[in-house]
């Protein structure tokens, strides 16, 4: 047997099915007419908002970062809880602007943007958070033919990293940000062009669980930020000072103890080095805020035995949800929280394999989990799937489509 990852706070049974938002897995695949689905709770990333400003202080304002999930329905949602978006394409500014986001608030980072993103981002007045030296060269000379006054902030690739983060985005050589040691002299470059300085970005990594890790990146990024005004020779408007709070995912995790974070964060800005007493602060999050308020739904289309193991294949799989298979950036492939939505309050009686219907032996969503008994027309629920889901997967392959998605 394996261990099945915790499935998050907040869901309970309803008549002995799973229930999302208040209302049964059965009911929510009814309304959307087909399975595989996503449903994302609205009251749990309300909840989840709520808590984090708590937790935070006011100064630190709560940017969400699109590429987690960029589902319509959900940016609206976040256009009346967060302070700002934080977006790494064109076709993400172009989602922003169809939910109403007023630009002004919203900063684009991200390699390899290309002319075209530049110049509607600069029309569109969102800052740019500048990942080189010709990346700024290029936003300077688009801006000047527009006759627009760009708004730019340098992200820095720090010189240190986030310790026990999933995927880590600084320390060493890195495709993102400027090195911290060639930010002063570019910062100098862009005030002298006349572009609106907006500031720095410093993102040191993803996914971490340990409050300890977060509240000593968090320190070292204020004194880095501090370090490289001083070097530019004035304040800085703004600091996004990255996020990298994690989620559980698999057997063992404890949940980030945000109430720890904001209390040192709260102790730090409260005793800010004078160059930094005027910057206002911001952090960017995209899984903590939506990650755990998102379901994947499948249904068993069938169930069979193999020497001796209990196969459960289901019409979905990792071309929805290609984290929960173990294909998305991890080395040992572990099991997500995974339930049998129908029979959610029942006891776990058997060992099974859940797949998906794809043909290929990577397409697994758990393996020798302990599960209710299931049987084909049973909907089996994946759980943390409310970001890197149905945009971080190839729905395409094997013709088979995207997923339906609902916000509940
Ligand atoms: C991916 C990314 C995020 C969001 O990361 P999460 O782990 O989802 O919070 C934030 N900022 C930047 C720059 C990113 O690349």
């Amino acid at each position: 047997m394996k261990p099945l990852g915790p499935i998050p706070l907040g869901y309970n049974a309803l008549d002995g099915e799973l229930a999302i938002s208040g209302k049964t897995a059965s009911d929510l695949a009814e309304r959307a007419g087909s399975t595989p689905l996503f449903v994302y709770s609205r009251d749990l990333i309300c909840d989840r908002v709520a808590s984090l400003r708590a937790a935070l202080p006011d100064r630190v304002a709560i940017h969400y970062a699109v590429k987690a999930n960029p589902f319509g329905p959900i940016l609206e949602q976040m256009n009346e809880l967060v302070d700002g978006f934080d977006i790494a394409s064109g076709g993400e500014l172009d989602l922003i602007s169809a939910a109403g986001v007023d630009l002004a608030k919203v900063s684009f980072a991200g390699p390899g943007k290309r002319d075209i993103e530049l110049a509607a981002a600069i029309s569109a007045g969102v800052t740019l958070n500048l990942e080189s030296e010709s990346e700024a060269r290029r936003a300077l000379s688009i801006a000047e033919r527009q006759g627009k006054r760009p708004r730019l902030a340098i992200r820095v690739n720090p010189d240190f990293e986030l310790r026990g983060s999933g995927m880590k985005m600084g320390g060493g050589a890195k495709p993102f940000g400027v090195d911290a040691e060639w930010v002063p002299d570019l910062a100098r470059e862009v005030i002298a062009a006349g572009a609106e300085w907006r500031g720095l970005h410093i993102f040191a990594g993803s996914q971490a669980l340990s409050a300890d890790a977060i509240i000593e990146a968090q320190a070292n990024t204020l004194a880095l930020a501090a370090r490289l005004s001083e070097a530019i020779g004035g304040p800085i408007p703004h600091c996004n000072m990255g996020g990298g709070f994690g989620i559980p995912y698999f057997a063992g995790d404890e949940p980030l103890d945000i109430v720890a974070v904001g209390a040192a964060l709260s102790e730090r800005i409260a005793d800010l080095p004078d160059i930094l007493s005027d910057t206002q602060f911001c952090i960017e999050l995209g899984r903590f805020l939506v990650g755990e308020a998102g379901v994947y739904l499948t249904r068993i289309v069938d169930r069979k035995q193999s020497h001796g193991e209990t196969y459960l294949i289901t019409d979905g799989g990792l071309h929805h949800q290609l984290a929960a298979s173990g294909n998305f950036g991890t080395v040992v492939r572990r099991n997500y929280p995974v339930a049998i939505a129908s029979h959610f309050s029942a006891e776990p009686v058997e060992e099974v394999n859940v797949v998906g219907c794809l043909c290929t032996p990577l397409d697994r969503l758990a393996d020798k989990a302990l599960l209710p008994r299931a049987e084909v027309g049973d909907l089996v629920a994946v759980f943390c799937a409310g970001a890197y889901g149905a945009s971080a997967s190839p729905s395409a392959f094997l013709g088979q489509g995207p997923a339906k998605e609902i916000l509940a």
